[in-house]
């Protein structure tokens, strides 16, 4: 009997060890929980698929949207390799519509970052990466808005995360997602 009131506070002081161990740094503690990112995710794209309705019917030629993967169509952070909702039915309501779906991603892989869209459930027309010469994203980001405008797209919306998704232009509306300061890639 002794010996086992022994191990039961043997293993109930353990226990208070591992809980202090699992104190969140002060980084990380500045990320909010799911539910949050979530609400957070819900608020940036209210409205989109009106946007896309209204926008659609006014017409133009090869209509694109732009989405940025890590934090923005998948749940990299939170669950990774699984889709956002939100941005799920953003994109397949944009394509369901007509409107070719081009990624724009600081990946290295272009296969590897299709494979994972299309894993995740996402339709994917086009898939622009990171070059070895680039050192931002947001380098990149510009560069493949650039290029698909030249190909011919207008792109009518562009849905990132970081602020560097979405400077330098060549879209119509953007759609910003949050990162917290930075702190979600
Ligand atoms: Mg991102």
């Amino acid at each position: 009997m002794k010996h086992t009131t022994a191990r039961v506070l043997a293993v109930t002081a353990l226990a208070g060890a591992l809980t202090g161990v699992v104190v969140p740094s002060a980084s990380a503690s500045q990320v909010p929980d799911y539910r949050t990112w979530v609400s957070d995710v819900h608020t940036a794209m209210q409205g989109g698929t009106t946007y896309l309705d209204d926008r659609i019917a006014k017409g133009g030629t090869k209509l694109a949207v732009v989405t940025d993967i890590d934090n923005t169509a998948l749940e990299t952070y939170y669950h990774p390799g699984e889709p956002t909702a939100d941005v799920l039915a953003f994109i397949k309501h944009a394509k369901e519509n007509g409107v070719s779906v081009l990624v724009a991603s600081y990946r290295s892989s272009a296969s590897g970052a299709k494979e994972a869209l299309v894993d995740a459930g996402y339709p994917v027309d086009k898939v622009c990466v990171r070059k070895s010469s680039e050192k931002h994203a947001t380098e990149t980001k510009q560069r493949c808005r650039k290029e698909y405008a030249a190909a011919g797209y207008t792109i009518i919306a562009n849905v990132g995360n970081r602020p560097g998704d979405m400077t330098g232009g060549n879209y119509e509306k953007g759609f910003k997602l949050p990162d917290y300061n930075e702190q979600l890639s």
